[in-house]
């Protein structure tokens, strides 16, 4: 069994007022019929891929001025629901948006003491916010170090249109593991196209996991290799960034393309015993 730590709770009827979500689609070429239409959906795909808990991750853009996200909010209410008829093995991390000052750190307060979410997801690039911006992002980052639990942040390029990457380079993110050395960070599709940037803030930051979600793993670059079997073997997660990737499409590729490639124990760190560390769990 192994955990999923990068899935979107989306349906189709969602992603189709998203104009952003829908350029993504075509960013990973989807056939836009196939895409869920319920989280029942995801459930079952996880019985049938072996999953056995998956993070879903909010997204919050109320405050955020640029017009072409207006409609991407996910309320946490609404994802506490979502977890809630999984009976747990869907683990919610909020989404609040950074550009609405107090309001996001109240929010956040919320989720996580009242609500039991274990985690912050924050797509940068979504919000027009740097993570290394103190006004906005530090009241964020010291709640979730205080409280111990991690912020998955989106880095490096995106699918999602409409929207900046400049915001995700993982170079803005050692900065935040410097003034939070116990924040647990995630950094999302291991950075790419700054992979080795992202491989080198997790070296120097004991804290900093990388996520391979978004990717087949044949086509992940040969240099993360090293590392993932290497020095950095306790701090890469499996995820697979539902719906845009499937969660049995890149279970079987790891299988046949990268497994076989891997020193022994590897697979079992990255595909469930990092994401165990990771939540406490
Ligand atoms: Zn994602």
């Amino acid at each position: 069994m192994s955990i999923d730590v990068h899935v979107h709770p989306w349906t189709r009827a969602f992603m189709k007022k998203n104009g952003p979500i829908m350029k993504a689609c075509g960013f990973f070429k989807l056939d836009v019929s196939k895409l869920p239409t319920s989280t029942e959906d995801l459930l079952e795909e996880m019985d049938e891929a072996k999953v056995s808990k998956a993070i879903i991750l909010g997204q919050d853009a109320h405050a955020t001025r640029n017009p072409h996200f207006k409609n991407y909010t996910m309320k946490n209410d609404a994802l506490r629901e979502i977890s809630r008829n999984s009976r747990d093995r869907l683990v919610p991390f909020a989404g609040v948006d950074p550009n609405a000052g107090e309001a996001a750190l109240r929010e956040l307060k919320r989720a996580v003491n009242e609500l039991g979410f274990k985690g912050l997801k924050v797509h940068s690039s979504a919000n027009s916010v740097y993570p290394n911006d103190r006004r906005k992002m530090d009241p964020l980052c010291g709640f979730c170090e205080e409280a111990g639990v991690p912020i998955l942040f989106h880095t490096g390029t995106t699918g999602l249109g409409d929207c900046d990457i400049k915001f995700s380079k993982p170079e803005h993110l050692d900065e935040v593991a410097q003034r939070f050395p116990d924040l647990k960070i995630v950094m999302a599709h291991f950075g790419w196209p700054w992979p080795d940037v992202a491989m080198a803030v997790a070296l120097r930051n004991p804290n900093v996991y990388l996520d391979l979600s978004g990717w087949r793993p044949r086509y992940i670059p040969a240099g993360v290799l090293p590392y993932l079997n290497g020095i950095l073997k306790d701090r890469f997660l499996f995820g697979t960034d539902y719906p845009m990737m499937r969660q049995k499409e890149w279970l079987d590729d790891f299988e046949s393309s990268m497994k076989p490639r891997l020193r022994p124990g590897v697979a079992e760190k990255l595909l469930r015993g990092n994401a165990r560390r990771l939540l406490s769990a």
